[in-house]
């Protein structure tokens, strides 16, 4: 059999999935090692046995609901190939738009910068990526995903980031930082979203949150002061409902400039303040 045709079967079986042609395009690349624009341009090329096995399995794993990246064991994050994991969340575009608020933020010097649950690494690395003068600190309570982000830093050859294991703040108790990001869990435990697509696949432990799903962002929040220097941000990512109730959690705890940012899809999803004690 050939690209083409295997792709097209593969497309066929995905069809009830979101994106069965790129993921039919995305294992295809994963299995015989070629780009997207070898396999358009040589779909003629034909596939090995062992290939086409390879490929009859992982697109099995698909059609039971299986996330591409994990299958792959890859994603993009801000132009990055990080390494995934079940152990982790797979990173999402919208949480590109906490990256930017966070770059626009930073002061021209070199600052620290902390990443609460930081899963994959993707912002701390994103944000080590762009800032090789700063400091970047990711923590995370898994230590799978602790090994995970350490392995990426490593890969990506990525030396200003460092993960420690631990709850929330406690790994850097004492320390404070120009710039706190977090992407925590906050998702409602009885949300339907967690029932449908690759969400099912991921950790429950990176998207429950007690509280309707605000518990860890406001204790992210009321915590963050003391982790803060003066005018330090915070930056939190959240649910698209729930900018409102993140602001109010934001201005009852002291924090100036407190105002959200919509991501690419044009829904609010990150929340941010500035810590200026009065
Ligand atoms: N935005 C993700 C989703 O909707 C959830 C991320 C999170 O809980 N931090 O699937």
């Amino acid at each position: 059999m050939d690209f083409q045709s295997w792709l097209r079967d593969a497309t066929r079986r995905l069809s009830s999935g979101e994106s069965p042609k790129r993921d039919a395009e995305i294992l295809l690349g994963f299995v015989t090692g070629r780009v997207r624009t070898y396999i358009m341009a040589f779909g003629e090329t034909s596939l090995t046995a062992e290939q086409l096995q390879q490929l009859e399995t992982l697109l099995a794993r698909r059609e039971q609901g299986e996330p591409v990246a994990y299958l792959t064991g890859e994603r993009e994050f801000w132009s990055l190939p990080l390494s995934v994991s079940p152990a982790t969340l797979i990173p999402r575009p919208d949480t590109e738009c906490l990256v930017e608020q966070a770059l626009e933020r930073l002061p021209s010097e070199p600052v620290s910068i902390l990443d609460l649950g930081t899963g994959t690494g993707a912002i701390a690395l994103a944000l080590a990526s762009e800032r090789p003068d700063c400091q970047v600190t990711g923590i995370d309570l898994q230590p799978d995903a602790v090994s995970l982000a350490k392995h990426n830093a490593q890969k990506l050859a990525i030396p200003n980031a460092q993960f420690l294991q631990g709850s929330w703040f406690a790994p850097v108790a004492g320390k404070r930082f120009a710039l706190i990001a977090s992407n925590p869990p906050y998702i409602d435990a009885t949300d339907s979203h967690l029932f449908e697509g690759d969400v099912r696949f991921e950790p429950a432990s990176a998207l429950v949150a007690d509280n309707a799903g605000l518990a860890d962002l406001a204790h992210i929040i009321d915590a963050a002061p003391a982790y803060l220097h003066e005018g330090g941000w915070l930056l939190l990512e959240h649910g698209w409902q729930q900018a409102a109730e993140v602001q109010k959690i934001f201005n009852d705890a002291g924090y100036q400039q407190v105002a959200t940012v919509k991501d690419y899809g044009g829904n609010d999803r990150v929340s941010l303040g500035q810590w200026q004690p009065l």
